[in-house]
């Protein structure tokens, strides 16, 4: 973009920005969480998330999930350059279903990734319907985030692996970095694989370190997930010892770059 991704706050000290790479918005029908706008919308405020990047919950037919991303559209919309879309229709409805919506969440409300959760809807990711999702997204050039942690053997990061070399160019972003008990894994994953980014909610802040240190900023990802998760995401990077350039790029560069968001705040050049 060319344009420094960092602002003057009042006290002339430069911010750095800061994107949520895991938001919700819905109705959860697995987990029966509500992720409602309020939360939302509180946990970017009093947080200093400049733009997030929001999923619907877990439904299961055609219909709910597309009144759930024409919620998020309507927000990407209120709020330019600061909400994001990924969309998330259950990967057993039928191919042709499955990719149309993909498809009016890329081109017509435009999303820029898509979620494939193995758990919540019990997909094997290397299975017809997982292939489904990593080849649409393929098609529309968009990134894919695959939950990881919860729910072996589907969610264990070794199952992206095949994914990864099938389709070299596909951005993969592992939810949760295969949470505490899998987090080494991820690591290794991402070693094999280039294409491979790791998201961090949910796991310590010493194991954050360790990806910085041992894959680089640029391949790490800050995401809270819940509204009540954020400040705890966003402590675990700013209290590890982290470098001003690693900072930048684990909230904000990586995401920036990975799914290839154009931020209002250098559209406009407006403060934070
Ligand atoms: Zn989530």
């Amino acid at each position: 973009m060319g344009v420094s991704r960092t602002s003057i706050d009042n006290q002339g000290q430069e911010k750095i920005i800061t994107v949520d790479a895991h938001t919700h918005l819905g109705y959860d029908y697995v987990f029966e969480h509500d992720f409602n706008l309020q939360g939302l919308l509180m946990g970017m405020e009093s947080n200093g998330i400049y733009a997030s990047i929001v999923q619907p919950g877990t439904t299961f037919d055609l219909e709910t999930v597309v009144k759930q991303h024409n919620k998020i559209a309507e927000l990407s919309k209120k709020m330019p350059g600061r909400i994001f879309g990924m969309a998330n229709p259950n990967p057993h409805l039928p191919r042709c279903k499955y990719c149309q919506e993909i498809e009016r969440c890329v081109k017509d409300l435009g999303f820029v990734g898509v979620k494939l959760h193995p758990f919540a809807h019990a997909v094997n990711p290397n299975s017809s319907a997982g292939k489904n999702v990593f080849e649409a997204a393929s098609d529309l050039g968009i990134p894919v985030m695959v939950h990881t942690g919860s729910g072996v053997p589907w969610s264990l990061p070794s199952m992206l692996i095949p994914i990864a070399r099938e389709f070299p160019k596909l951005k993969i972003i592992l939810a949760h970095s295969g949470g505490n008990l899998f987090a080494e894994e991820a690591l290794i994953v991402a070693e094999i694989c280039s294409n491979i980014y790791l998201e961090t909610s949910w796991v310590p802040s010493s194991v954050i370190y360790r990806f910085c240190k041992v894959l680089g900023p640029n391949r790490v990802m800050f995401g809270s997930d819940h509204p009540e998760n954020v400040a705890t995401e966003i402590t675990k990077f700013r209290s590890i010892g982290l470098s001003r350039n690693e900072l930048e790029w684990c909230l904000g560069k990586t995401a920036i770059e990975v799914f290839n968001i154009s931020l209002s705040i250098f559209r406009l050049g407006e403060n934070l």
